[in-house]
């Protein structure tokens, strides 16, 4: 098994199969806005300005990601792969994550992206909402994944919350940095004949069958 990289617009349901792909292959799932915002442990003025940069939808600056990327890789458990959601997100951290994987005489086992229309992310982004105790996520605009009682944790009963950068404004400056920044990445990857594209528009499950196709017929090789 080696490492899988994850694109999609935002809302496309990355996080969600990043987690379910490392469930299933026992892989660590690393996701790069997380390590982002555990390194945010004071108020630097650097730190100030990553979290505008990611309030306001814009990428966070190649150096400060590959040096905490850097990091997390050097651990013992990315030995024997990993899934990266959230990186690359532009073609500089595409061709320098092409370098360090040159350098370790390591190849990328599959690029995945996860395809989804504006309209579609956009209600996902923002009628998001999470329990800051269980992590469990819902979305208020849609029947089937609203909480039972308004704003409350089916689990721990608690009051929901909205990630920072979860509002329309942030999402229409997030959507047009995928578009400028990141598909640029979509054909960096298809001209290397590499890149595997799934339909993320109609149910979790839907999109995780049809990974699961694509990771076990490369390994079935
Ligand atoms: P995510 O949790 O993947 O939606 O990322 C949240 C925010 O973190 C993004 O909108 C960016 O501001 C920042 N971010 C995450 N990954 C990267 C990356 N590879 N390069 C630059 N900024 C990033």
């Amino acid at each position: 098994m080696k490492s899988i990289i994850l694109i999609a617009p935002p809302a496309a349901g990355k996080g969600t199969q990043a987690k379910l792909i490392a469930s299933k292959y026992k892989l660590p799932h690393i996701s790069v806005g997380d390590l982002i915002r555990a390194s945010l442990n004071d108020d630097s003025a650097v730190n100030k300005l990553i979290k505008e940069q990611m309030q306001s939808g814009k990428l966070v600056d190649d150096d400060i990601i590959i040096k905490l990327l850097k990091e997390r890789l050097n651990k013992e458990d990315c030995s024997n792969g990993y899934i990266l959601d959230g990186f690359p997100r532009n073609i500089n951290q595409a061709k320098i994550y092409d370098q360090m994987l040159e350098e370790i005489n390591r190849e990328i086992g599959h690029v995945i992206l996860l395809e989804v229309s504006k309209d579609i992310t956009k209600n996902r982004i923002i009628g998001r909402r999470s329990c800051s105790k269980c992590g469990s996520v819902y979305n208020v605009l849609f029947e089937d994944t609203k909480p039972q009682k308004n704003n409350l944790c089916d689990k721990c009963n608690l009051s929901l919350i909205i990630r920072d950068d979860d509002n329309e404004q942030a999402f229409e400056k997030r959507y047009q940095t995928y578009l400028k920044e990141t598909e640029p990445i979509v054909k960096f990857y298809k001209d290397k004949g590499i890149l595997n594209v799934i339909d993320s528009s109609v149910s979790p499950d839907y999109t995780f069958e049809q990974i699961e196709a694509v990771i076990n017929e490369v390994n079935n090789d």
